[in-house]
């Protein structure tokens, strides 16, 4: 994604801090001026965009975007680790802040004190290279996803409902986005928030990691990103999405991280064509 010529050198401290990572031959010192070249906007800093952007700020992303308009409360603290009990009432954007220049202070934090709309989505996603959904609401969702494919950012989709979570990548280029998964939101109030239905408090821990792990990735220009795409097979396009399911090893004591296998691509089959009646084009539906 960057090119390696313009990035930034790094400090001495910089080059002890991600010694880590220099020593990777997949990374090296070339993959770590990328990631400080690098910028990814967060939607949301709450259950996903915690450990996603502590993640990122602890890699070296050079810029992290936070987008919210929440005040901490107690009912964050089970799952939202960017914030404290000392953090009770604080805005979440500057708790954020705080958080991620203790964790690493060679990242620009951005915050940005407002509620995403069609009018201000372009706008904010325009300086950044990656956008990550740490959304929690099917309106945002959408937004976040029609904004990704009409400015063409790469969209870091995470998420959760009580013990179950996704992640994917959408809108990269030729790829898949989030309608070709689900074309339409469903009817207000048919799916709980995590408010009115909860949430195991160490799943949005899990969804955000693969989301920054996806992120660095796309950064990095390494792996293959969670996105498959062809024009033959729609089932293919789901079968990059990661499906977690903590009962599977929080009430069987086996660990169970599938990666989209025998029973999603059935599955999402028959999602498909009950959700959408036919094969229409795989094409970005921005609204
Ligand atoms: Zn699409």
């Amino acid at each position: 994604m960057a090119v390696v010529e313009t990035a930034p050198e790094l400090s001495s401290e910089e080059i002890k801090r991600y010694s880590r990572h220099l020593i990777l031959p997949e990374v090296g010192m070339d993959g770590q001026r990328k990631l400080k070249q690098s910028s990814v906007l967060c939607i949301g800093a709450g259950g996903l965009g915690s450990p996603a952007a502590m993640y990122l700020a602890a890699a070296g992303i050079g810029r992290i975007g936070i987008v919210d308009f929440d005040v901490v409360d107690y009912s964050n603290l089970q799952r939202q680790l960017l914030h404290t009990t000392p953090d009770v009432g604080r805005s979440k954007l500057a708790s954020a802040k705080d958080k991620l220049n203790a964790l690493n202070p060679h990242v620009q934090v951005d915050t940005y004190e407002t509620s995403l709309s069609s009018e201000n989505a372009l706008n904010l996603f325009e300086p950044y290279d990656v956008i990550l959904d740490g959304t929690d609401n099917f309106p945002t969702r959408y937004l976040v996803n029609d904004a990704c494919v009409l400015s063409g950012k790469p969209n870091a989709y995470g998420s959760i409902f009580r013990f179950e979570g996704q992640a994917s990548v959408f809108a990269t280029k030729g790829g898949p986005c989030y309608r070709c998964l689900y074309p339409e939101p469903p009817p207000p109030g048919l799916v709980p928030s995590c408010a009115e239905g909860g949430v195991i408090g160490v799943l949005p821990g899990i969804i955000g990691v693969i989301q920054a792990t996806e992120t660095i990735k796309l950064m990095l220009g390494i792996g293959s990103a969670l996105k498959r795409y062809s024009t033959m097979d729609y089932t293919l396009t789901v079968l990059s999405l990661i499906w977690v399911s903590v009962p599977a090893f929080f009430f069987r004591n086996t660990v169970h991280l599938r990666t989209r296998a025998k029973r999603s691509r059935r599955s999402m089959r028959s999602a498909w064509f009950s959700a959408s009646g036919n094969r229409s084009p795989l094409i970005a539906r921005p609204m």
